[in-house]
């Protein structure tokens, strides 16, 4: 189908692509999409694609891979409108231990990741005309965690890609905005010793950790109609522990 097909056919739902789809916060992400009607495809590197979505193996630290994803997504659903950068990870260790490698395989993937395929996407947004960048950040970018430097790096370096990205396409009816969760229950946060969550645990205000599903409707809304005066911003979903953002 070539684009003005895609576009004539906009009742079918918006094209959306989260990267790292396949499970945790970005299979959430997808399930809310879906539910709104969307044609929601998903990228993954292992596993099984989850029911009802379109999954397209990509490495995000493989231009050509995250390439062949979209060309593939484009083939299926049309030119992505919806781009959720959610592929990410943690190589958690103190700044005296941490090897060169242990900050910039993290920056490759959580930083340069979110470069390649907003940089892939932005052609598509760019001829349509519109578009929704959601960047998948963390409270550690902004507040800052011990064994974290590697990964606050990456995540405070979205919120810089994130409003760029408004400077330059915001005319272009596209906008970008980054999603900041604080502790989620994931396999991510799994990993993390007893003593970590007890410890952050008390200093989160709402006192808990929070499910996907409460950073999904979040980046539901921000991809919205309802959101499309919002560019740039940085939406904390964190329970109130980074107060000042
Ligand atoms: P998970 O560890 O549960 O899932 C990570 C996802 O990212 C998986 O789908 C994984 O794919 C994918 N991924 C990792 N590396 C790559 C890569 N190189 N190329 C492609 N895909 C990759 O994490 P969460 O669901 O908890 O986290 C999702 C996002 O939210 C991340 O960006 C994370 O930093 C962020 N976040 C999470 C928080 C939390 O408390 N859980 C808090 C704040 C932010 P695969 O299954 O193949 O490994």
């Amino acid at each position: 189908m070539i684009l003005e097909e895609f576009v004539a056919d906009a009742e079918q739902g918006r094209s959306v692509l989260v990267t790292g789809g396949n499970r945790g916060i970005g299979l959430a992400i997808a399930r809310a999409f879906v539910e709104n009607g969307d044609r929601v495809a998903i990228t993954y590197r292992s596993g099984e694609v989850p029911e009802g979505l379109l999954g397209v193996k990509a490495d995000v630290t493989s231009e050509a891979q995250v390439d062949a994803a979209f060309t593939a997504v484009e083939g299926a659903h049309g030119p992505v409108e919806v781009l959720v950068a959610n592929a990410g990870m943690t190589r958690d260790t103190l700044l005296l231990r941490m090897t060169e490698s242990d900050f910039t395989d993290v920056i490759d993937t959580n930083l340069t990741g979110a470069f390649r395929v907003i940089k892939r996407a932005s052609k598509g947004m760019i001829r349509l005309r519109k578009g929704r960048v959601v960047l998948i950040s963390s409270v550690t970018g902004l507040y800052g965690a011990p064994g974290q430097i590697n990964y606050s790096a990456s995540k405070a370096g979205l919120i810089g890609i994130a409003r760029s990205l408004t400077r330059e396409l915001g005319s272009r009816g596209i906008t970008a905005n980054v999603v900041a969760p604080g502790f989620i229950n994931t396999d991510m946060t799994a990993e993390l010793p007893e003593d970590t969550r007890k410890n952050y645990l008390a200093t989160i205000p709402a006192r808990r950790f929070a499910e996907p599903t409460e950073v999904a409707n979040v980046v539901r809304w921000i991809a919205s109609d309802d959101a499309a005066y919002i560019s740039g911003a940085v939406i904390p979903v964190d329970g109130g522990l980074g107060m000042g953002h």
